[in-house]
């Protein structure tokens, strides 16, 4: 079965710990025959990095897991991602998705649709 996705090239290194696991997780998806694909994970990190926040005194960047998880759910909804997809995709976010069927996207706050 040939699929869109392509796995990481030898020697080249995921750039986040969110990439290493949303690649280890495609790659789950890939050996069910279910596509993950890269421009979920591109959306998915751009989010991330778009909504990162500077947390003292670690001086973490990081964003909120709960918004992260909310926007991945939908850009898997977007995708049309199929339930099975859509858990393993879901499975990198610890947590509930959204607040009370909201999420932030910068300044924007977006509803969360049903599931
Ligand atoms: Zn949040």
């Amino acid at each position: 079965m040939k699929l869109h996705t392509s796995p990481p090239r030898p020697g080249t290194q995921p750039a986040t710990a969110l990439h290493a696991k949303l690649i280890a997780q495609q790659l789950q998806a890939q050996r069910k025959g279910l596509l993950i694909p890269d421009t979920l994970v591109q959306e998915v990190l751009t989010y991330a990095r778009r909504n990162a926040h500077a947390f003292a005194p670690r001086a973490l960047h990081t964003c909120c897991p709960a918004c992260l998880k909310a926007h991945a759910y939908v850009q898997a909804m977007k995708h049309n991602l199929s339930d099975e997809t859509q858990n393993i995709v879901l499975k990198v976010f610890p947590g509930v998705i959204g607040h009370e069927g909201y999420y932030t996207d910068e300044e924007t706050l977006i509803p969360v649709p049903e599931f």
